[in-house]
């Protein structure tokens, strides 16, 4: 069906419905929507093979390995004959080379195959190999005579897209997609706009954007392919870094940050007679930076990462007084209740002896003690408030918020981030603190629209932990370790895996492992406190006192204890069946011990079936302590989505470029975005139009684009 004229000359040509590429129609059009989420031209274009084949390759049949590829192979038919009766029929030949012979067989359109089969002539075949009655086979094979000519055309790379099985029940199979697109590439290509600088594109050598399209789909070889990816990938991280930084500018153009440039009588206080340490180079560094931003003006929007241990909290309390030394509030919000009561109880310890209150709202606050707290924050006679979701509530409204600190383990969503900012006539200064490092090119993405501090640095006299991985025939020797550094004086951690989906079964291996703790620890000489999930919270506070007071030695637990205790003294972790916990777990449960001036200790107990993933994970925390080495291997075993959770504003919707994969270009995007965002904020050179048409066009289809921070 041919386009009528006045359709063509007011959309573009892109947009133009599926339905009217030649050799598609209604019907085929219906099932491309509802299949492939195929709408229009534009869609199609987009719809990149998986991958290809080199049909310029050619196997022999004793080298077929692989039923599920599709090959070609060159060879001759012999015993051509029909079977079977009637309905039944079928067209059998055997296919040789001088490898080796296979079957071939045809159900369907026998009366017309048959006459065109030839013994002593040479074919190509070209299909998937199936195994049938413990023989290869090919099931209605492509079959082609050999001419100079053929050879010719099949030579080169062939495009294999996915379909289904309904589709390909009307002649969409790869084959057929691969037909829609060699109608429809000769169609647009004139029609692809180029998207990036000309600059750009003659310093890193880019493809035109047409050609890219043109050899994504039909490479003539791999180094057509590989360049063809480079620039489809380049553009999509490329924009989303522009869409990140520009988010950021505009942020400190449109938001007055508060001022706090008085260095007052609260942080001068604490830091001559209560900073109970000297602050590493890495704290100093980093309080620098937080500081130029809260000089600054404007609006301060920071990620600090730090590893397990590294003191984050310190620095989150510098930057309260800084707050209140210039006449604002600062709040601290945490995921989960532990966490919160955890930064409570350090932040108050800190903060009391010089007089300063702390406040704590989360959900088991009782309602009757609430109301005093939201009454002095109201009247700003609480300056530091401590909390949960619970800050959210619209029933919270601050004097003059000033600063929010968020600790987050990526589990607040960009909305809850927003209603923070609506505590007060302009946004307070934001610092989102993260407790497992992220990896790299995840932070750029998923918080590219924030700055960025780290602190590498741990501090001084800690003895790197030794982790060791046992198997379970090594319990007697583990028990005699844990025994000697129990009479050094030392305690010990012993952690069982929960997992919510089986907590029954958990809850029972915690149960028989404390029975044989216990057994194998006998009172009085051993002291076993245990903390489970399923215990009420006095309970389980009563035990965690015990344990911090040194009244007991070993601590059995559920992983409870991930976030809520700091003991000092404790300098054993053994974690029981390791291989089920993630890298980040372990990482976060390790870093429980090490926290005192004795060497201390992380073994990592398993069964001995290990999956490929468990082995790496217990090698990587054997090998090295540093976080972010570990959310590198944790990225290749998992992938973004998993790590950041995958409903994030749609930043992660790349066709074809990879988080894990391509960290080098996102580095590569990152940077050119800044370069070109520092020579031309609003994007209006002449030779930048293209690149602002195609920003706009992005932000059009994605509204939820800037809905990051
Ligand atoms: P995290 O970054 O995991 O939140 P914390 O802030 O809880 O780390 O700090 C971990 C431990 O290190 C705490 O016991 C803290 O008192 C201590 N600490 C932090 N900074 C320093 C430092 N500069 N010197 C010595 N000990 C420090
Ligand atoms: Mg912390």
């Amino acid at each position: 069906m041919s386009l009528p004229l006045i359709l063509l000359s007011v959309v573009n040509l892109l947009d133009t419905s599926i339905e009217f590429l030649k050799g598609v129609g209604p019907k085929r059009a219906d099932l491309l929507r509802s299949e492939l989420q195929i709408f229009s031209f534009r869609d199609l274009l987009n719809y990149f093979p998986f991958r290809y084949i080199d049909r310029s390759q050619f196997l022999k049949i004793s080298e077929i390995h692989d039923l599920d590829r599709l090959i070609q192979i060159r060879g001759r038919l012999r015993g051509i004959e029909r079977v079977g009766k009637q309905r039944q029929q079928r067209l059998k030949a055997e296919f040789y080379d001088d490898s080796g012979s296979i079957e071939l067989v045809w159900f369907k359109g026998i009366r017309f195959i048959a006459p065109s089969l030839k013994p002593n002539v040479e074919y190509v075949i070209f299909g998937k190999p199936n195994l049938f009655q413990n023989r290869l086979s090919f099931a209605h094979p492509e079959l082609d005579v050999v001419t100079p000519e053929y050879l010719k055309k099949i030579s080169g790379w062939q495009p294999v897209y996915s379909t289904t099985e309904k589709l390909s029940g009307k002649s969409l199979n790869s084959r057929g997609i691969e037909k829609l697109l060699k109608n429809l590439l000769p169609q647009v290509l004139e029609q692809i706009p180029e998207t990036l600088n000309p600059e750009l594109h003659h310093r890193l050598k880019l493809l035109t954007r047409a050609a890219a399209y043109r050899h994504i789909h039909f490479p003539s070889d791999q180094e057509q392919l590989e360049k063809a990816r480079f620039r489809i990938k380049f553009e999509e991280l490329f924009f989303t870094q522009l869409r990140l930084q520009k988010i950021n500018l505009q942020h400190k153009l449109q938001y007055e940050g508060f001022v706090f440039t008085n260095v007052g009588e609260h942080f001068n206080s604490f830091y001559a007679n209560h900073l109970p340490f000297e602050l590493t180079g890495a704290q100093k560094r980093v309080m620098k930076e937080i500081r130029r931003d809260l000089g600054s003006g404007s609006h301060m929007n920071r990620l600090l990462q730090g590893d397990v241990g590294s003191g984050k909290t310190i620095v989150a309390v510098l930057c309260m007084l800084l707050a209140i030394d210039n006449g604002f509030q600062a709040c601290i919000m945490a995921p989960t209740e532990i966490l919160a009561q955890q930064h409570f109880q350090s932040i108050s310890e800190l903060l009391e002896p010089m007089g300063l209150k702390v406040g704590m709202l989360t959900g088991s606050v009782k309602k009757s003690e609430r109301k005093p707290i939201h009454e002095d924050l109201l009247s700003g006679a609480l300056k530091i408030v401590v909390g949960t979701h619970a800050l959210l509530e619209d029933t919270v409204k601050f004097k003059n918020l000033g600063l929010a600190i968020i600790d987050e383990q990526h589990r607040f969503g960009v909305a809850q981030r927003a209603k923070l900012w609506l505590k007060n006539r302009n946004p307070p200064h934001v610092l989102v603190m993260t407790a497992t490092p992220i990896p790299r090119t995840l932070a750029m993405t998923f918080y590219g629209d924030l700055d960025t501090s780290i602190i590498d640095e741990l501090p001084p006299g800690r003895k790197p932990i030794k982790t060791v991985h046992y198997f379970e025939n090594s319990r007697l020797k583990l028990n005699g370790f844990l025994k000697k550094e129990i009479e050094k004086g030392r305690q010990v951690y012993i952690v069982y895996p929960l997992i919510e989906e089986s907590e029954k079964l958990d809850y029972a291996d915690l149960m028989a492992g404390y029975e044989a703790i216990d057994r194998a620890f006998p009172k009085p000489k051993y002291q076993v406190s245990v903390v489970h999930g399923r215990m009420k919270s006095e309970d389980k506070e009563f035990e965690m006192q015990r344990f911090m007071k040194a009244q007991t030695d070993i601590m059995v637990a559920t992983t409870v204890i991930e976030v809520g205790v700091n003991v000092p003294n404790a300098s054993v972790m053994v974690i029981e069946s390791s291989e089920k916990f993630g890298l980040s777990q372990l990482h976060q449960l390790r870093g429980r011990v090490g926290r005192g001036a004795e060497q201390s200790y992380c073994i990592l107990m398993s069964g001995h079936k290990l999956s490929n993933d468990g082995k790496t994970r217990l090698k990587t925390m054997c090998s090295t302590n540093n976080g972010f080495e570990i959310a590198e291997v944790d990225l290749g075993l998992r992938g973004p989505g998993d790590i950041m959770g995958t409903q994030q504003s749609g930043l992660m919707d790349f066709k074809l470029a990879s988080l894990t994969a391509d960290g080098d270009l996102v580095k590569l995007s990152r940077h050119e975005a800044q370069v070109f965002l520092s020579d031309d904020p609003e994007m209006e050179k002449p030779e930048n139009k293209r690149v602002q048409i195609r920003y706009k066009q992005l932000e059009k289809e994605n509204p939820n684009w800037g809905r990051i921070s």
